[in-house]
């Protein structure tokens, strides 16, 4: 892909995309692909947000199951969110195959482990709720999610085949690029500052230039800044911080994740890891405000490290980071429709990679010109969270809370489980 530069002097498009994530950018190939004129607005460089910083854990479903979704929205709401959300990997898998994407991608499963008895049954509900919609999905005992991770931490769970991994940077890079072969125009380095209507149309303005649109579409998650602030309220950016170790030597590595899948555990403060093709185990679990862009030392996932695979101790870690994820009052993500030809998709809570991916495309399809009664997806009204400047000291106690009730658990299973190492 050439050289891309900031937006410069005055531009017109159909369609404006804000946002040069997974959500963004999926947007912008859809609607290019649909015959729009696309231009995109990226604050930073691709990959400034979560898209370029995940875990690449492709993951199906949210944060509730099926029949919650069901109580809480009623049976068609329900459904079409069980739907879309339950094929969305098959839509980040087909991306990358259409595309010819370079990104590592490996569609092996997902585990989702249960940390105590309590919650292996939860899984167990869980597995059999997705089989019986058709889901390629199976329950795993102690002893299979044993061989499956080499870590006897875990009760057992489930493995979800829909899923898989990818190495989410060089997703975002293909998709930008399978953007701009479709048509679109990405300008990084081009914050979008300020949107007023002028007539039938909307105008966006940058740091170094103006562009005008019928159709804005925002696509700024967790980095969702004060110029869409009442979107901002929307969603409470929580930090995620990642490590990766140097790769590991192949008698090491053949002990840890032999199938290739990646794992979420179900601690309230969630831990998740996978071995990325050089051999890298990468873990991430949330840090604290403090922690962004990424702290020097990082004990916590160290401790992790030599808990859940002690032959891991005295790896070094070769790299940290982390970003922000964007959790929502009530777990799901928002398709928002805040005012004639204004669209804004967000609010991924940690499940984007597929999810957003997804989202992208419905709203394209609304850009395009469906109906919001056929895109099968709620759309929903911007409501902001209230006190939401409180809402950071409220995460940060929650968290302080729940890290401590989850080494509490860990240290009663911890006595009786043993590493394998
Ligand atoms: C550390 C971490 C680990 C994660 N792990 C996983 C995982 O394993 N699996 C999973 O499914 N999900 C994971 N997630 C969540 C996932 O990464 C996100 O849900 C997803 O990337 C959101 O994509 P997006 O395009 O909506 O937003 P983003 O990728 O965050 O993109 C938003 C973009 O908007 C830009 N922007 C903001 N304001 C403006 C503006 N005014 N003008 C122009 N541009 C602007 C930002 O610079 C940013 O590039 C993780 C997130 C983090 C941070």
């Amino acid at each position: 892909m050439a050289a891309l530069a900031p937006l410069e002097g005055a531009a017109r498009a159909q369609i404006v995309v804000i946002g040069a994530g997974y959500t963004g950018l999926s947007a912008a190939l859809h609607a290019a692909a649909g015959g729009r004129e696309v231009l995109v607005l990226e604050a930073g460089q691709i990959g400034a947000g979560g898209s370029g910083l995940n875990g690449g854990q492709v993951i199906a479903g949210l944060k509730h199951d099926p029949h919650v979704l069901e109580s809480l929205y009623g049976e068609r709401i329900g459904a079409q969110l069980t739907a879309c959300s339950g094929s969305a990997p098959d839509l980040v898998f087909d991306l990358i195959r259409r595309h010819g994407i370079d990104c590592d991608a490996v569609r092996a499963g997902w585990l989702q482990l249960a940390v105590g008895e309590r919650h292996l049954r939860l899984l167990e509900r869980r597995a059999a709720e997705w089989r019986s919609l058709g889901a390629d999905a199976a329950v795993l005992g102690e002893r299979e999610a044993a061989q499956l991770t080499g870590t006897r931490r875990y009760s057992g769970g489930w493995i979800d085949r829909r899923g898989g991994t990818v190495q989410p940077l060089a997703y975002l890079r293909g998709l930008a690029q399978a953007a701009v072969r479709a048509g679109a125009r990405l300008f990084p380095q081009s914050p979008a500052s300020r949107l007023s209507r002028r007539g039938e149309a909307w105008c966006i303005e940058s740091a170094r230039g103006s562009v005008t649109a019928s159709t804005v579409i925002v696509a700024t998650d967790a980095y969702t800044g004060r110029a869409f602030d009442e979107l901002r309220r929307t969603v409470v950016a929580v930090p995620s911080i990642q490590v990766a170790t140097a790769p590991l030597p192949p008698s090491v590595r053949a002990g840890i994740l032999p199938g290739g899948q990646s794992v979420s555990d179900t601690q309230r403060i969630l831990r998740y890891f996978r071995l990325d093709a050089a051999g890298r185990f990468v873990l991430g679990t949330r840090g604290s405000y403090a922690d962004i862009p990424a702290p020097a030392a990082t004990p916590a996932h160290e401790r992790a490290l030599r808990e859940l695979y002690p032959q891991l101790s005295g790896t070094a870690i070769e790299y940290r980071w982390g970003g922000f994820v964007a959790m929502t009052r009530d777990g799901l993500p928002h398709l928002h429709e805040p005012a004639p030809g204004l669209l804004a998709g967000l609010g991924y809570n940690g499940r984007g990679v597929a999810m957003a991916s997804a989202m992208g495309r419905l709203l394209a399809r609304r850009a395009l010109g469906e109906g919001p009664e056929s895109l099968d997806f709620p759309v929903t009204p911007v409501r902001p969270i209230r006190l939401h400047a409180l809402s950071r000291a409220g995460a940060r106690a929650a968290i302080r809370y729940l890290q401590a009730r989850d080494a509490l658990e860990r240290g009663l299973r911890g006595a009786s489980a043993g590493g394998l190492g």
